[in-house]
């Protein structure tokens, strides 16, 4: 038998998570997987789920880039990016592009890498374009 977590259980969870540089997420026994954290599955309702951590490899699949900060906390960073980033175990997060040197040239199903950053000593998944890797041919 499952012990049912409140919301601030599975929160919390996450939040560990993440302070020991690791993004993870649940999967239920009928293998959705999702974020944010949740009491239970979106799919079927269920409350059986197990935490997995994420490989930290996703890709782009929506994004904005700011040029105006509505907000003073954000002033220093314009332009930035706010994006929906598809992690490649499935779930999906809104989350900041961040390094790139160019925010203009990002594209549509990019590569990307998880980077754990502290937010007002709050540890947040962002992500950066991955590396990808140079041809070894000569
Ligand atoms: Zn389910």
């Amino acid at each position: 038998m499952t012990t049912r977590q409140s919301q601030d259980d599975v929160e919390a969870a996450y939040r560990a998570s993440l302070a020991r540089g690791h993004l993870s997420f649940q999967r239920c026994a009928c293998t959705e997987a999702w974020l944010p954290p949740r009491e239970q599955c979106p799919r079927c309702l269920r409350a059986d789920f197990r935490w997995e951590e994420a490989s930290g490899r996703a890709r782009l699949i929506s994004w904005v880039v700011y040029h105006r900060a509505y907000d003073d906390a954000f002033a220093d960073r314009l332009p930035y990016c706010v994006a929906v980033v598809e992690l490649d175990e499935g779930p999906r997060l809104v989350s900041n592009i961040v390094g790139a040197a160019d925010p203009e040239a990002l594209q549509i199903e990019q590569p990307l890498q998880l980077r754990v950053e502290l937010e007002r000593g709050i540890p947040v998944p962002r992500f950066t374009q991955q590396d990808i890797p140079e041809s070894t041919a000569s």
